[in-house]
């Protein structure tokens, strides 16, 4: 049987997370958001001194990790043992510290059974680089989002600015272009649409015209 898992896979600030969570709610389905795994195994390597590079460090800060996602009515808190890091992950270093972890195959076959078991578990909108490609590649529906580099910069310096960070547009550019290198030519799972996937550029579409092509689709593919 096919999992009933809509897989949004995509560079960093294409619109995944606001995509996939709006269509969670206009299905009703579980959400997960995949990169925050890695930003959370990120984070901890950084805390603990460990070496981006060193599997065998990674794996037992992920073999340790009691990690839970909660919904407070107002979005998603990550919890990873007891602590509330929702925060934490979502600085632009964070993001370069989980695109650094995430080349570590082994890590990465820890965390993709634990994304398996969570989309098993029930009906999902699944968010992430490798979702359609690796994690369910025979998930009914699978979405592609993309943008220009410029526009992602526009959107995360915009993301950072309402957190109160200080934001320096050129050098977010450069790091998300530096980030498309890396989880593009990685070895492992690179970034890449499925084949099947339906490519969407979110640059001039807005969200509420891509959330209604794609609900179109699932209705159409009977996914829900
Ligand atoms: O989506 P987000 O920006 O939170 O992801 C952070 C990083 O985690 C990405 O740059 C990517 O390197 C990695 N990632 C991944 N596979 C996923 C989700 C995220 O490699 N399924």
């Amino acid at each position: 049987m096919k999992p009933r898992v809509i897989a949004v896979d995509g560079p960093a600030g294409a619109g995944k997370s606001t995509v996939s969570r709006r269509l969670a709610r206009a299905l009703g389905w579980s959400y997960v958001d995949t990169g925050a795994m890695y930003r959370v195994v990120g984070l901890i390597a950084h805390e603990q001194g460990a070496d981006f590079a060193d599997a065998d460090a990674l794996v037992a800060i992920c073999d340790a990790l009691e990690l839970v996602f909660e919904d407070d009515g107002e979005g998603v808190r990550t919890i990873a043992n007891g602590r509330d890091v929702s925060r934490d992950i979502r600085s632009a270093e964070a993001g370069q510290h989980a695109s650094k972890v995430s080349v570590v195959a082994e890590l990465r076959q820890r965390l993709v059974a634990l994304q398996r078991r969570m989309g098993e578990a029930g009906p999902t909108v699944m968010e992430g680089r490798d979702i359609g490609t690796v994690v369910f590649p025979d998930a009914p529906l699978k979405v592609f989002l993309r943008a220009s580099v410029e526009e992602r910069a526009r959107r995360r310096c915009a993301d950072l600015e309402a957190r109160g960070d200080s934001v320096d547009r050129q050098r977010i550019e450069r790091e998300i272009a530096e980030r498309d290198q890396r989880d593009s030519t990685r070895a492992t799972s690179p970034l890449r649409p499925a084949d099947d996937a339906l490519i969407v550029d979110t640059t001039d579409e807005g969200i509420d015209q891509v959330v209604a092509r794609i609900l179109a689709l699932a209705d159409e593919r009977q996914v829900p």
